[in-house]
């Protein structure tokens, strides 16, 4: 493929690769095993088909366009290697050279009681410091998990995080990698499950902020590094008050705008909580934080075209900025057989996500190390 490929060629191959997966071949293997690039941790889910004993990548960079990797053995996109040089193959031709986000310095670090930072904080696209805490779910401990959530099995299987992650270490970790890595991270994200009551998770991820805030207020940094809260909101509602003075922007994630395939997929969010109350959350963040600052993800391929179209803009009119992030069946959820999303579909929903952000004035989430996601090709009209 030529040198001069364009940004709407690059987006078309992320479509690819999270429509059918990649695979890699021997040469691959061997060579990034040994390599400065991040391997693959699973904080959360794991949409790979095998488990390897070597180390794997977790994205790939497309140049400024970040793909998440998911492990697929019958791909015909391959990914190859000579020497210390990558490529991306389709039907054993030569496609595109690729590189991947380099291993920061902190995952080899120790918190004071002896944690490797790497089992606290995970580098998501190179750039996002990403802090899972809870690693379950009451949604999963009710037996209602999202359908779509391979969380409890893939924490049981694989990884070493720590599961329940206190504000105190949280913010200890985000120094350690701040003062090792500030060259790689741009923001951080906390996110995590669900506690049985939403208030004290959601003061938890509050009090989280504060400390870590504190902590880069003492650290020579040279950009603002946003903070991103991706959870529940509160049961109690006027609790979202303690945002006003946070400096965080909030994603509370309404997963699909269809109120039946909302009930069918995320039974437990529906139960314990309700997606009225998620849209009522989210318009009183907005009234706090202001358009655009305020976020909820849908899951890209779990409705009809026309029902998330509609929620994409319901919400965009309300000041809630939309992202989609493409469904893909992680093969321990309730959803592991579930259809993948067709290339056609991503680039469908990607352009009117760019139209959204365009009349709207938006910008992606996930700035520039979105993995699963279309919001950063859409801001940057990568899809036009
Ligand atoms: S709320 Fe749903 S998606 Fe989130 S961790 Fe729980 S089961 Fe998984």
């Amino acid at each position: 493929m030529s040198e001069r490929i364009t940004n709407k060629e690059l987006t078309m191959i992320k479509l690819q690769l999270l429509a059918n997966g990649i695979s890699f071949d021997s040469n691959f293997l061997k060579n990034y095993n040994n390599s400065v690039y991040i391997e693959k941790r699973w904080a959360y889910g794991n949409g790979d088909e095998e488990v390897f004993a070597c180390k794997i990548p977790q994205e790939i960079k497309l140049k400024d366009i970040v793909v998440a990797v998911h492990y697929r053995k019958d791909s015909k996109w391959v990914l190859t290697s000579s020497g210390d040089k990558y490529s991306l193959n389709y039907n054993d031709s030569f496609i595109i050279d690729v590189t991947f986000p380099l291993r920061p310095k902190f995952y080899d670090e120790k918190l004071k009681n002896g944690t490797y930072c790497r089992s606290v904080g995970t580098l998501y696209g190179g750039g996002a410091l990403g802090i899972f805490s809870p690693g379950s779910c009451y949604n999963f401990k009710q037996g209602l998990p999202c359908k779509f959530c391979s969380l409890e099995p893939t924490r049981n299987k694989l990884g070493d995080h720590v599961k329940d992650i206190t504000p105190e270490l949280a913010a200890e970790l985000v120094e350690v990698a701040l003062t090792k890595d500030s060259n790689l991270i741009g923001q951080i994200m906390l996110n995590g499950g669900n506690y049985p009551s939403n208030d004290y998770g959601f003061l938890k991820q509050v009090n989280t902020v504060k400390l870590i805030r504190e902590k880069m207020s003492g650290l020579e940094l040279k950009d603002n590094i946003e903070i991103h809260l991706i959870g529940m909101p509160p049961d109690d509602l006027s609790l979202l008050d303690e945002l006003s003075d946070l400096d965080v922007q909030v994603s509370m994630n309404i997963e699909v705008y269809s109120p039946e395939i909302f009930e069918d997929i995320a039974p437990g969010k529906h139960k314990f909580y309700g997606r009225n109350k998620i849209i009522k959350g989210l318009e009183k963040a907005v009234d706090i934080l202001g358009k655009g600052n305020v976020y909820t993800v849908f899951l890209g391929g779990l409705e009809p075209m026309q029902s998330l179209e509609n929620g994409l803009y319901f919400m965009a009119q309300k000041g809630i900025n939309p992202v989609i992030n493409v469904f893909h069946p992680d093969p321990k959820s309730g959803l592991g057989n579930y259809p993948r999303v067709s290339v056609e579909s991503m680039e469908k929903m990607g352009e009117i996500l760019q139209e959204v952000y365009t009349k709207f004035n938006f910008r992606s989430l996930f700035q520039g190390f979105g993995r699963n996601s279309l919001d950063n090709e859409a801001y940057l009209g990568y899809f036009g």
